[in-house]
C-alpha cells in the first residue's frame, strides 16, 4: 500500500509558482534530522476561481521534486472531493481528500443502520481511557443516533472510495476523510463509531480530518481555547489508536489537521501531545503562498508594489463577492480595513508589516490580511501582469514563502529551530 510518512504537511500553492520554495523548507527540515513528506493541495473551489487544472498540479510537484533531487515520497491531493467533483482529478492525484461534510446528517437505510447498530453492540458500554478523564458513556441509543447521523456519510465515502480505486488501482493512493466543514465539532464518542463505520466499510483511510471546537479562520491565528482544542485533540488520538486496533484500519492512520494555516497557538499544543503519544500528523495549510507573494512583491517596491495596492483597492471594492465563499472561514471586521487612499501612500515595509502574520509587529493587521487572502482571484485575471511580477522578483518572493512555511509553520509545529 502506497503509505503516508508519519509527518506530512499538505502546502496549497494557488499559482503553482512557489513549489520549489515550499519543498526547501521540507528539505531544510530533513536537514535537522526531521522527516516530513510534502503534500500538494488544492481544492476543486480553487481550481475553478483560478482556472486551472488538477494536472497543473502534478506538473508542478514533479518539475520541483525532480529539479531539487528529492527522491522521498511526495503526494498530489485531490482536496475536498465529493461524487460530483472527483472524476478529474482520478488520473493526476495519488493523494484523495473525501470531503463527506455535504452528506452528514442524511439517513441512510433503517436496515443499514440497525445492522450497524448490532455490529457495534460490544461497545455499548462505559469505556476507560488512560489519557481521557471522563470514561465514554455509550449506549446503543447513542450508537442508533450516530449512524441515524453518519452512515449515509460514510456509505457516500465508500462509493467515492471504490470509484476511485477502480480507476487507479488497490493500495496506489492515500485516502483522507474529511468532515472539517460542518457546523459543529463531533466528539471522541461520534469519531469512534466513525471510524467503525470506515473499518466495516473497507475505507483504508490514512488519515481523516474532524472539526474541532473554535475558529480556524483562513491565515490567520486560532480563535478559541487552546486548552480546550487540545483535550479535544488528545481524546481523538486516543479514539483514533484504538480505533486502528478494533476495526481493522490501516496502522498509520492519523489525524489531518485542516488547520487554514497560521494556527500558532495551537502548534505548540498540537506538537507536545503527538510526541507524548508517538503519534503521527498530517498539517493541511490553506493557500497562504499567496499571501507570501503579495509580501514579497510589496517589499519588492515599485511596480510590483504599486500591483499589491492595487489588488487591495480592487479587493475593498468587491469585498462581498471575494468573501462569500468563503463567508465560514474567515471573519473581517470592516472597520479595521484601511482605505485604498491611506495604503496607496505606503511604503514597502509599512504593506508587508501590514499583512505579513507577526503577531509582536504593530502594523500586522489580521483583517486585511484575510481580505487579501481571498482576493486571489483578482491576481488570477490579470495574470501576465502578476507572473512576469513574481519572475521578475522571484528570489524575495522565494524568500517569504520559505521563511513562512519553514520558520513560522514547521519550526513551531515540530519544536525546530
Ligand atoms: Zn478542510
Amino acid at each position: 500500500m502506497k503509505t503516508l510518512g508519519k509527518y506530512s504537511i499538505g502546502m496549497g500553492d494557488r499559482f503553482g509558482h512557489q513549489g520549489s520554495a515550499q519543498l526547501k523548507a521540507v528539505i531544510e527540515a530533513g536537514r535537522k534530522g526531521l522527516e516530513i513528506t510534502p503534500v500538494w493541495n488544492k481544492s476543486n473551489r480553487e481550481h475553478i476561481i483560478i482556472g486551472t487544472q488538477p494536472e497543473d498540479v502534478r506538473k508542478e510537484a514533479d518539475e520541483v521534486t525532480s529539479k531539487a533531487g528529492f527522491t522521498k515520497p511526495y503526494f498530489v491531493d485531490a482536496d475536498h472531493i465529493n461524487s460530483d467533483t472527483v472524476d478529474r482529478f482520478i488520473d493526476s492525484s495519488d493523494f484523495f481528500t473525501i470531503d463527506v461534510a455535504s452528506y452528514i446528517g442524511k439517513k441512510s437505510d433503517d436496515e443499514k443502520i440497525e445492522e450497524f447498530v448490532v455490529r457495534s453492540v460490544e461497545y455499548a458500554q462505559e469505556l476507560h481511557f488512560s489519557g481521557i478523564k471522563e470514561p465514554l458513556v455509550i449506549t446503543l441509543q447513542k450508537i442508533k443516533s450516530i449512524a441515524e447521523k453518519y452512515l449515509y456519510a460514510a456509505l457516500k465515502a465508500q462509493e467515492i472510495y471504490r470509484k476511485i480505486e477502480k480507476r487507479k488501482g488497490e493500495g496506489t493512493f492515500v485516502t483522507e476523510v474529511s468532515m472539517d466543514e460542518v457546523p459543529h465539532p463531533q466528539t471522541p464518542v461520534e469519531l469512534l463509531f466513525i471510524l467503525k463505520m470506515l473499518g466495516d466499510l473497507k475505507i483504508p483511510a490514512q488519515t481523516i480530518a474532524p472539526k474541532f471546537s473554535g475558529r480556524f479562520n483562513k491565515g490567520v491565528d486560532y480563535t478559541g481555547d487552546p486548552k480546550k482544542f487540545a483535550a479535544e485533540f488528545e481524546s481523538d488520538i486516543i479514539v483514533i489508536d484504538f480505533a486502528i486496533r478494533e476495526f481493522g484500519l490501516p496502522a498509520n492512520l492519523k489525524m489531518s489537521i485542516h488547520s487554514g494555516s497560521d494556527k500558532f497557538a495551537i502548534y505548540p499544543f498540537i506538537g507536545n501531545i503527538i510526541r507524548k503519544h508517538n503519534k503521527g500528523i498530517h498539517l493541511k495549510t490553506a493557500g497562504t503562498t499567496w499571501l507570501e507573494e503579495v509580501t514579497g512583491l510589496a517589499l519588492a517596491g515599485g511596480e510590483a508594489l504599486e500591483f499589491v495596492k492595487d489588488i487591495y483597492a480592487g479587493a475593498l471594492e468587491k469585498k462581498q463577492e471575494l468573501c462569500a465563499p468563503y463567508a465560514d472561514v474567515i471573519d473581517i471586521d470592516k472597520a479595521r480595513l484601511p482605505l485604498a487612499k491611506e495604503v496607496s501612500g505606503w511604503s514597502s515595509k509599512k504593506f508587508a508589516d501590514s499583512v505579513r502574520h507577526v503577531n509582536t509587529n504593530i502594523d500586522y493587521n489580521p483583517d486585511m490580511r484575510q481580505l487579501i487572502h481571498v482576493a486571489y482571484k483578482l491576481a488570477a485575471e490579470r495574470s501576465d501582469e502578476f507572473f512576469s511580477l513574481l519572475e521578475k522578483n522571484s528570489e524575495q518572493v522565494a524568500d517569504c514563502v520559505f521563511e513562512n512555511m519553514y520558520r513560522r509553520h514547521i519550526c513551531r509545529l515540530f519544536d525546530l529551530d
